[in-house]
């Protein structure tokens, strides 16, 4: 058969329609495809073991010559039974399978087969049980290998995809390699071929390494070139420069009702020197829940409207943004400063509800100057007279084609707004750099004075009772309770199931008597915020979540967070859960629920109890369990590598050079590798 990269799957010889529209789901179509395809993991069935050697519990591949083979029917369950006899040179072994009776059509007498899978006994001989069985070839598939294991949806198999990729492989020889060959060299990196032909059917678990190498390496160097050109292109733009009201801000700021923080001045001051200059403002502001971000970015808004010009606060949640715009709405209430709010149900100017029309004419006339929304407004048929900052609140990621977007709708088409990202996940400095290396980072570390400390308290199961009597009183008190779930089952990735179950046993069983409610992620956003904005209103005395309520909404009359199986979660993701309550004069609580016996739990999280901060705890992570913990909080924004991780230091690093070396020649010189990162970037929307 003649394949080429664009054939279609069902073009392969024993692909139907049935399967065809299966791989689809996949999102195969062509050969191309397939090829990018990558197995998860790849069972070691390559050590081939004398039957006389077989020990119980062992995985293990045999080679041998089936001696009798037949089918049965069990007398219990009135399944099919396939028995075979299958001998080497050193014994013989007996071998079941179950309700697979056409292998006594494939397989017969005499044949040589190599049979992987685990050994066991049955009372007093040791068995087979359902190996994958394989005729004996130089070439194996599925046996007597590193065999790879796709991730597949229901009604495929292994053998299945495993036949059509081993089929299409040697297309991969019409795949151009993109990688110039002097970064191949100075990275010691496998061709593309080999990567690819390896990643699928590797000779050895060492050459496997070597393509997963090669192959993660492509992903973050072009992720690594695309925000180097973005980072680039941002430093050529120009921007407008905003004048510094020195008095005006002065006088801003002490009418506040608290003092600002040294470190919220030093960022304030910083900010509004990057606003000074024509250049856009690309920076990353970090700070603890209830650091206190918003009134810095206030004071860069002010002064943007002093200027007469707009700024947008943009946030991930309707009611993240109705929160946001009360909260700026009272900062700027001793000012003239008109302020807007819009999202999909809500616009109102001040204290007032207007209309959409009232809204956008405002807009494009300027005589709006601060308008708070989601993201939605930078989708929406908006043009501002004069849009030059843009304040996001938790999403770390905004592209440059997203900044382009708001650029068409500023009304000035030359400049780029200046962008001010805002997080409270604590992102280590050293992270940060490759997380968001076009991003100019500032952190505040130092909390306002009065705060409480939110008392921190392990709970173990013996005292689980214990808690509960005290949530009890607390309801009684009238404040609220969030209860977080972990996910346990890797089949409920929505938490559905786990949240569920923990609400059925506490209306059930602990607290009959009371309201609650539940988050998870399968629900619509628009049902997520009808339940928020019920738990706000205090129409539930407890709300049972997944990691959802994580980001953002503030529920000042909430006082305590208990977290089940909290030893699942990372030290900064609890933080972040921490900071969901204290957020009123109300003593709060944090219980972390854990059956975990282990000291390496108890460290951690007695951490959570000692720690000063997020970053501390992230810091922690990452020294004891590594960056995944903490790239597991970030959730927005980032790209969906195949098989790289952003938190791969080294292999970040080298592709991060190996990028500013090609930019430091030219791209145009590449033009195979430019069209692999436009590819890429579409791929990853990060345009
Ligand atoms: P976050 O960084 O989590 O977004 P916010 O900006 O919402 O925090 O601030 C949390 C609360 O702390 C707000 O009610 C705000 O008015 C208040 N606040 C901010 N700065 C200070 C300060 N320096 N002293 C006391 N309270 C402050
Ligand atoms: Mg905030």
């Amino acid at each position: 058969m003649n394949i080429d990269l664009t054939t279609p799957v069902s073009a392969i010889s024993r692909v139907g329609k049935t399967t065809a529209s299966r791989l689809k789901k996949l999102g195969i179509e062509t050969v191309e495809d397939l090829i990018f395809y990558y197995p998860f993991r790849w069972q070691d069935f390559s050590q081939i073991f004398d039957i006389a050697s077989l020990k119980p519990e062992q995985i293990v591949t045999v080679r041998g010559k089936i001696q009798l083979i037949t089918n049965r029917r069990s007398f219990a369950k009135r399944k099919m039974l396939t028995e075979a006899l299958v001998s080497d040179q050193t014994g013989s072994v007996k071998v079941i399978w179950f309700n697979q009776p056409f292998l006594t059509k494939v397989l017969a007498p005499g044949d040589e087969v190599f049979l992987s899978g685990k050994a066991d006994f049955d009372r007093y001989t040791l068995q087979l049980v359902n190996p994958i069985y394989e005729k004996v070839s130089k070439d194996t598939t599925h046996t007597a290998r590193l065999v790879p294991i796709y991730s597949l949806t229901s009604n495929l198999t292994q053998k299945q995809i495993r036949f059509l990729i081993k089929t299409v492989l040697p297309a991969v020889n019409l795949i151009q390699e993109w990688l110039p060959e002097s970064l191949l060299k100075e990275f010691k990196l496998l061709g593309l071929h080999s990567a690819l032909k390896q990643i699928h059917f590797p000779d050895d678990k060492k050459t496997l390494a070597k393509a997963i190498n090669r192959l993660k390496f492509d992903e973050l160097f072009l992720f690594q070139l695309q925000i180097i050109l973005g980072k680039n292109e941002i430093a050529s733009s120009q921007a407008i420069p905003i004048k510094f009201f020195e008095q005006k801000t002065r006088d801003f700021v002490s009418a506040l009702p608290f003092q600002l923080t040294n470190d919220q001045k030093k960022v304030a001051w910083k900010i509004i020197s990057d606003l000074q200059i024509p250049r856009p403002m690309n920076r990353l502001l970090e700070g603890d829940v209830g650091s206190g971000k918003t009134v810095v970015a206030a004071l860069a808004m002010l002064n943007v409207a002093l200027n007469q010009k707009q700024a947008v606060l943009m946030a991930p949640t309707e009611i993240l943004a109705s929160q946001h715009y009360k909260n700026i709405c009272s900062l700027f209430e001793k000012t003239e400063i008109k302020i807007g709010l819009m999202t999909k149900s809500q616009k109102q100017i001040g204290q007032e509800t207007v209309s959409k029309k009232k809204i956008i004419d405002d807009l494009s006339r300027g005589d709006i100057n601060l308008v708070v929304g989601t993201h939605a407004l930078i989708q929406d048929d908006i043009a501002f007279k004069d849009l030059v900052l843009a304040v996001i609140d938790e999403q770390h990621r905004f592209g440059v084609g997203q900044r382009k977007i708001l650029r068409q709708k500023s009304g000035n088409c030359q400049d780029l707004p200046h962008l001010l990202s805002m997080t409270a996940t604590p992102i280590p400095r050293s992270l940060a750099l490759t997380f968001c290396g076009d991003l100019d980072l500032s952190i505040i570390r130092e909390m306002p004075k009065e705060r409480k400390k939110i008392i921190t308290k392990v709970v173990d199961s013996k005292n689980r009772k214990l808690a509960y009597d005290f949530v009890r009183e607390q309801v009684k008190l009238g404040r609220q309770i969030f209860v977080i779930c972990p996910l346990i089952d890797p089949s409920d990735k929505l938490g559905v199931k786990s949240v569920t179950t923990e609400y059925e046993k506490l209306k059930k069983e602990i607290f009959p008597d009371l309201k609650i409610d539940m988050l998870h992620g399968k629900l619509k956003s628009a049902d997520k915020e009808q339940i928020m904005q019920d738990f706000l209103a205090k129409k539930s005395d407890i709300l049972v979540a997944t990691s959802v309520v994580e980001v953002g909404v503030d529920v000042p009359n909430a006082s305590v967070m208990l977290i089940e199986g909290s030893e699942r979660f990372g030290l900064a993701q609890l933080h972040q859960f921490r900071g969901r309550v204290g957020r009123s004069s109300h003593q709060s609580y944090c219980f972390l629920f854990t059956d975990s016996q282990t000291q390496k739990t108890k460290e951690r999280l007695e951490a959570l109890v000692t720690a000063k901060d997020g970053f501390e705890l992230a810091e922690f992570d990452l020294k004891f369990r590594g960056p995944g913990e903490i790239y597991g909080t970030i959730q927005s924004g980032f790209p969906e590598f195949k098989l790289a991780e952003l938190t791969d230091y080294e292999l970040v690093q080298k592709a991060k050079s190996a990028a500013e070396k090609i930019l430091a020649d030219d791209l145009n010189n590449y033009p195979l590798l430019k069209q692999k990162m436009n590819q890429f970037a579409k791929k990853i929307h990060l345009e």
